[in-house]
């Protein structure tokens, strides 16, 4: 970048002024790492000080029979598959019920599209749910769910928003979005949700008072301009509402799908990913790294480069395993997730699904430097 755009740019974020398209592009276009990781982490630290946010959830998929088959879906089951499911209401909740020991504060649910499941099915899980974890927010379905059920249940997505949250709803997942640049989406998305329904159903769900997180699929076909599109999108769609509370940059995973002769992002591509989208979504509060998909090295340097919240699940006890095959846990303890946050020099603050302070926990702890410090995977 030359060095007059780069203190424009500089001056802008300091002066709290809004990036443009061009702006977006010309830094996904610089090299220098470490002078996006400075404008963004100043972004953040306006915005979240020096707190990381986390939540203790679990995920609950109450079936992988989809019709679509999104091409880089790894979720997806036809009817009669060997490993297809969709579980019986009871055996969600008693599912559900097992998390109940590590203190879950959400359950965030989302499915495949089931072409042959009554719609009634899904207010019926999530009322027998929320009886039988009352404490338990739930966050549940894409905007692509919400819109497969107007077409399987005649009604429109108001009557079905309604409906949702009289049973327990309190909030939308962000998926579905993956990218809205039409031209990258035919390619790989084979559902029938687009911006257009996309957007029509966050700003419904924000109308009624919903709070939901959006998404970005990224490292995959699409270029550095798609995702400054995608993200733009959303800050004019939040102008609008004010409805997202956080935005959740995805690293597309090569794993068991059509797009696996991909490679994957890599981790200097997901900082710079994180530092843009914090640098150009400058009205929404919050930025999550989804450890699961990043791997706890990159998700703590994330922290320095605009997240500022960790996701994935938190558990109170040990059973960890490797989900990616690169050595990535699916699982953490909460004193392990404590450490990574304060061993990045962060103080970590349990949230609940509206971002609302649960526990606020102390920084971090001298007396660790003085030790050489586990290099987390
Ligand atoms: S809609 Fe697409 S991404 Fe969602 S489960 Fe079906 S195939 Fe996968």
């Amino acid at each position: 970048m030359d060095p007059a755009r780069r203190q424009a740019i500089e001056d802008k974020v300091h002066g709290g002024e809004r990036l443009t398209y061009d702006d977006g592009v010309a830094l996904y276009d610089c090299d220098d790492l470490a002078w996006l990781g400075g404008l963004a982490h100043h972004v953040r630290t306006v915005k979240n000080g020096d707190r990381v946010f986390f939540n203790v959830n679990r995920h609950l998929n109450l079936t992988n029979v989809c019709e679509a088959s999104c091409a880089y879906c790894s979720f997806q089951r036809k009817p009669g598959q060997k490993d297809a499911y969709t579980m019986r209401v009871e055996e969600a909740v008693a599912l559900a019920r097992t998390m109940q020991p590590e203190s879950i504060t959400e359950l965030h649910i989302v499915n495949g599209l089931h072409s042959t499941l009554p719609w009634k099915y899904y207010p019926r899980a999530l009322r027998e749910l929320k009886a039988a974890l009352p404490g338990v927010a739930l966050k549940a379905f894409t905007a692509t769910e919400i819109h497969f059920f107007e077409e399987i249940s005649g009604l429109p997505a108001d009557a079905i928003l309604d409906e949702l949250i009289d049973a327990g709803l309190e909030s939308l997942t962000g998926g579905g979005a993956e990218i809205f640049d039409w031209d990258v989406r035919k390619q790989i998305v084979d559902h029938r949700t687009h911006w257009e329904d996309w957007s029509r159903i966050h700003r419904l769900a924000h109308a009624k008072g919903l709070r939901t997180p959006a998404t970005m699929l990224y490292g995959h076909i699409e270029e550095p301009r798609h995702r400054v599109d995608h993200v733009l999108r959303l800050r004019g769609l939040q102008d609008e509402t004010g409805g997202f509370v956080v935005f959740i940059p995805l690293r597309f995973h090569n794993d068991n799908n059509r797009l696996s002769h991909l490679p994957m992002a890599s981790p200097a591509e997901s900082l710079k990913t994180f530092a843009v989208s914090r640098l150009l979504l400058d009205n929404v509060e919050h930025v999550k790294c989804f450890w699961v998909m990043h791997g706890l090295a990159t998700a703590q340097l994330s922290l320095n480069f605009g997240a500022d919240d960790l996701d994935g699940s938190v558990v109170e006890y040990k059973i960890t395993h490797d989900a990616d095959g690169y050595g990535t846990p699916d699982k953490l303890t909460r004193e392990d997730l404590l450490d990574l946050i304060r061993d990045a020099g962060f103080r970590p603050v349990e949230r609940n699904t509206r971002y609302g302070t649960i526990r606020e926990y102390e920084g971090p702890d001298p007396a660790r430097r003085d030790e050489p410090q586990p290099v987390w995977a």
